[in-house]
């Protein structure tokens, strides 16, 4: 058996006095795309933000790739480094170019050449569909041509997974589609990712696995299409039945 690409074991938050993660158990293996669905305030984000590191695990232990990164001596830059993360705010820099925007980290944080940087940038611009627009700020770009720069911007940095947190949420329904066919393209390279996400279809289509999260617990995972046509929970019914 091959070493996870996340395990999480027993994963406990607090905000204050406030529970938020309960004991979640559950790992993505290599190459695995895992959705988690859920209501509002169930945890969904918190997880995501904990794997890597964005959130301090209040106990519990998560692995990445095998390291463990809820030690406290772990060297949190060399494992974000490993992670593509990806929000429902695209967070890109108003101020800088698109170009700009995907070189940046690469120059500070891989350390990176100018033209090595630009050109990974560029390839990767491509990818999403977008290498026309690399001189554009992105005031001028629409929500679903940000959101895959901001795509573009994570793959330029090479990890090994990526997080995506509600990557459509905010945007025009329109735009909804461009977004989630790079995504499929990215999961049909072999890319692990876990995505929070209210698309059933595309968790139907491309998960592996498909995970109901409720009030801080997993309420049930299983194969996406299973579950979402023979949900066993009432609490996943319940919420089955509100967005489908
Ligand atoms: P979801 O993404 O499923 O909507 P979240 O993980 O964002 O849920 O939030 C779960 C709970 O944790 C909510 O009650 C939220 O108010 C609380 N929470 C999230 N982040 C913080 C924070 N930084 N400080 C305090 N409470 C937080
Ligand atoms: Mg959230």
């Amino acid at each position: 058996m091959s070493t996870p690409a996340i395990d999480v074991q027993q994963l406990h938050k607090y905000f204050g006095d406030n529970q938020v993660l309960k004991g979640i158990d559950f790992h993505v293996d290599n190459g695995q795309v895992v959705c988690v669905i859920g209501p509002s305030g169930s945890g969904k984000s918190t997880l995501l933000r904990c794997v890597n590191l964005l959130e301090q695990p209040t106990s519990g232990k998560i692995f990445v790739e095998g390291d463990e990164i809820t030690d406290p001596d772990v060297h949190v830059d060399a494992i974000r480094s490993r992670i593509g993360m990806v929000f429902q705010q695209f967070n890109l820099f108003p101020h800088l170019t698109v170009l700009r925007n995907l070189t940046l980290a690469q120059q500070r944080v891989k350390g990176r050449g100018k033209d090595e940087a630009a050109q990974i940038a560029r390839k990767n611009l491509e990818k999403v569909g977008l290498a026309a627009r690399e001189d554009a700020y992105p005031a001028h770009l629409s929500g679903g041509q940000q959101q895959r720069i901001a795509i573009a911007r994570a793959l330029s940095m090479d990890p090994d997974m990526m997080l995506f947190d509600e990557p459509t949420s905010a945007l025009d329904p329109e735009l909804v589609g461009d977004v989630l066919g790079v995504m499929k393209d990215l999961a049909r390279e072999g890319m692990t990712m876990m995505v929070v996400t209210h698309e059933m279809g595309f968790a139907r289509e491309v998960g592996d696995k498909l995970v109901f999260m409720d009030g801080g617990v997993i309420v049930e995972e299983g194969d996406p299409v299973e579950v979402l046509a023979n949900p066993q929970h009432e609490r996943t019914q319940s919420f089955l039945s509100k967005v489908l």
